[in-house]
């Protein structure tokens, strides 16, 4: 086991549920000092004229203890007048909003339309929900991801939401990605030299770590980082644990396997965590030059978060001893 040393920093990307479970095991193993947390803001859009941050809000709602965990979203000890009455008006109830979560909203929306930024709204919101964990949104910018389907081209939320992903996927559109800036802490991060490592959560490659990565310079970043940049796996045995990441991976012609994340993600891993269902696969991937850690991933209890996030710390860090200070190919 390798020993944390606490002026080493992890840096992790993030979706939403998937990525949020790791996220809470990484804020128990690690301080505030020593983690920060990228998230996906592609699935935000607007709603009854308010700003709605899906990830974001689950990243909160998981870190600070008010998530609800039998549904697997939203605020525990929830109600729903707000959407009742809403309903009674007229107004679209496909996007379910509760009376408590709907305060964030509010508060969200309010503070952005007074000036601030989705940076300086979200260090806010989670200061008021105790959480001392950086949470940073990936941009401040707008970007909003499509998905291409054999029914047309639909806004995340109508193809998540609205039409359960029913519609075929033929591709994703990431609208705002070339002009958007990658938030400023996030940068300066990924130059920091307290770097220990770049742990990319098990969350959706296409929708919710795609639009980090695709941020104008980033992957160039992640693969010059002296870090390490380790992912672990949302597809386990072949399947998604939630969501349509598998279904997505079928229809864009992609075997529905963990080697195959791997693959996608390409030349940007130095290191790639698998189920031990999947055990199969680690040699084919070590031989390609990948370091691979074969562990439980499946993350049921608090425990098997907290255990999981300390495997993920020791391995990235045991492969940022490996680079020595200067990643190959690093400039
Ligand atoms: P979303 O934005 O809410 O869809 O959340 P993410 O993109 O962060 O997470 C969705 C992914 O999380 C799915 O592909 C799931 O397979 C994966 N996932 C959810 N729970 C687990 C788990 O316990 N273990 C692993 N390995 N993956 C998980």
């Amino acid at each position: 086991m390798v020993e944390f040393n606490s002026d080493r920093h992890i840096l992790a990307l993030s979706g939403g549920v998937g990525g949020s479970k790791l996220a809470l095991g990484l804020s128990h193993c690690l301080t505030p000092q020593q983690l920060t947390v990228v998230v996906n803001t592609a699935d935000d859009f607007e709603h009854l004229g308010l700003h709605i941050s899906p990830d974001l809000d689950t990243l909160m709602y998981t870190l600070s203890g008010l998530n609800d965990t039998s549904r697997g979203w939203g605020l525990a000890d929830e109600s729903w007048a707000a959407l009742d009455a809403l309903a009674r008006l007229g107004e679209p109830t496909w996007f379910q909003l509760g009376d408590r979560d709907l305060a964030t909203h509010l508060a969200r929306s309010h503070q952005l339309k007074s000036g601030s930024t989705l940076s300086a709204v979200t260090a806010k919101l989670c200061a008021s929900l105790g959480i001392a964990h950086p949470i940073l949104p990936m941009t401040d910018d707008t970007v909003r991801s499509f998905i291409d389907t054999a029914s047309g081209m639909l806004s995340f939320q109508e193809y998540f939401v609205a039409q359960r992903c029913a519609p075929e996927t033929r591709g994703i559109q990431l609208q705002g990605i070339e002009s958007a800036r990658p938030q400023i802490g996030f940068q300066q991060l990924l130059r920091s030299p307290d770097l220990g490592a770049i742990v990319i959560g098990p969350s959706n490659p296409f929708v919710s770590i795609d639009p980090i990565i695709k941020l104008a310079g980033i992957a160039q970043q992640m693969r010059t980082s002296v870090a390490p940049v380790v992912a672990v796996s949302p597809i386990i045995d072949g399947d998604a644990v939630k969501g349509p990441a598998a279904k997505m991976m079928a229809e864009l012609g992609m075997p529905v396997t963990a080697a195959s994340v791997a693959a996608y993600y390409g030349d940007l891993l130095d290191g790639f965590v698998i189920d031990q269902k999947d055990a199969a696969h680690a040699q084919p991937l070590r031989d390609t030059g990948l370091a691979v850690l074969v562990v439980p991933t499946m993350m049921q209890t608090l425990e098997d978060r907290r255990t999981l996030a300390r495997q993920v710390v020791d391995f990235s860090l045991s492969l940022s001893k490996r680079f020595d200070g200067a990643k190959a190919g690093a400039i």
